[in-house]
């Protein structure tokens, strides 16, 4: 059972298909999170137990959207269904807070290169005695994703295949850095800069592609187009005026917003570079706006210090 939150929710339906599994994927608009009602529904329904695994993108990065997974664990228990929870955190890892025991999360997807701040090329899973009970009983073949061929070697340490050696000392210095300032000072830091980015897109006039306040990312905000104006066409004059690059639309927002990134590594500076690119740009490209977005990030900037 899965749930379109944008993009990278598809691609992981899409994946599941390939695979031969049969997804049932509930309809999003790509404004919204998930509905955890609807999860329970589709789960009282199936009283089979045919469905195996719930599996939901924590912050969907295609449309800056959160959901909330403490309210998908609130569903899956209150059908007692035994369906395993599975969420993609690869852009909200390190970046926005996840309770993986406190949500009972029973398998988390990561990835090295969002908020770990890395090169990409390390993923990780964390799992729970559920889900490792499940994986050695199941039935499906696999290879490269066979938890059991790792389980045994890093118990002593070791790696069943070459370890991407580099990018593990990159790993170690990126949770040094992330242990150093303090995981609650982190995910402070990163609501604050999506609060003056969000503060800026409000003064500017334009609207922000996730409807509900309380699911806007705090690693990326994606800003709709006003009517009539292409985001690839204003991307490409902040690319071509500035050497800045931003998020561009996928799929079902292709060309309808653009996306202004603030995980991982990033400071008031970069903030603000980043912001007044984009004002600036939106100026060279003829994209209606009003004035004074980025003089509003840096007001909340200033009245929220920490
Ligand atoms: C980046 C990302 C992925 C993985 O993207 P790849 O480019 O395919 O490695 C998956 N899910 C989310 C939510 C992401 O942000």
């Amino acid at each position: 059972l899965m749930y379109e939150t944008g993009q990278f929710s598809t691609l992981w339906k899409n994946m599941a298909t390939k695979l031969g599994y049969d997804p049932i994927f509930i309809a999003g608009d790509w404004r919204r999170g998930v509905d955890a009602n609807l999860i329970a529904d589709a789960l009282a329904k199936d009283t089979d137990h045919k469905i195996k695994a719930v599996c939901v993108v924590h912050n969907d990065t295609a449309t800056g959207i959160t959901s909330d997974i403490g309210a998908v664990r609130a569903a899956i228990d209150g059908t007692a269904h035994p369906a395993l929870m599975m969420v993609d955190t690869i852009s909200s890892l390190g970046s926005i807070d996840f309770k993986t025991d406190a949500w009972g999360v029973d398998v988390v997807v990561a990835g090295s290169q969002k908020g770990l701040m890395l090169p990409p090329g390390l993923s990780f899973n964390a799992i729970s005695e559920k889900a490792w009970a499940a994986c050695q009983a199941g039935g499906d073949r696999r290879s490269y994703w066979d938890w059991r061929d790792m389980m045994t070697p890093n118990d002593a340490g070791y790696f069943p295949y070459t370890p991407a050696t580099t990018l593990l000392y990159g790993l170690r210095e990126a949770l040094d850095m992330l242990a150093g300032e303090g995981l609650e000072q982190v995910f402070a830091r990163h609501e604050r800069h999506a609060s003056a980015t969000r503060a800026a897109v409000e003064s500017w006039g334009l609207e922000i592609l996730a409807v509900n306040p309380d699911e806007r990312s705090n690693s990326l905000t994606a800003v709709l187009m006003p009517d009539g104006q292409g985001g690839d066409a204003l991307r490409a004059e902040i690319l071509d005026g500035f050497d800045m690059s931003l998020g561009t639309g996928l799929n079902k927002v292709a060309d309808k917003i653009f996306r202004i990134g603030h995980l991982g590594d990033f400071n008031d500076l970069m903030l603000m570079g980043t912001l007044s690119g984009v004002e600036m740009g939106m100026i060279r490209a003829g994209v209606p706006h009003q004035s004074g977005g980025a003089q509003s990030a840096l007001k909340y900037l200033a009245d929220h210090r920490i």
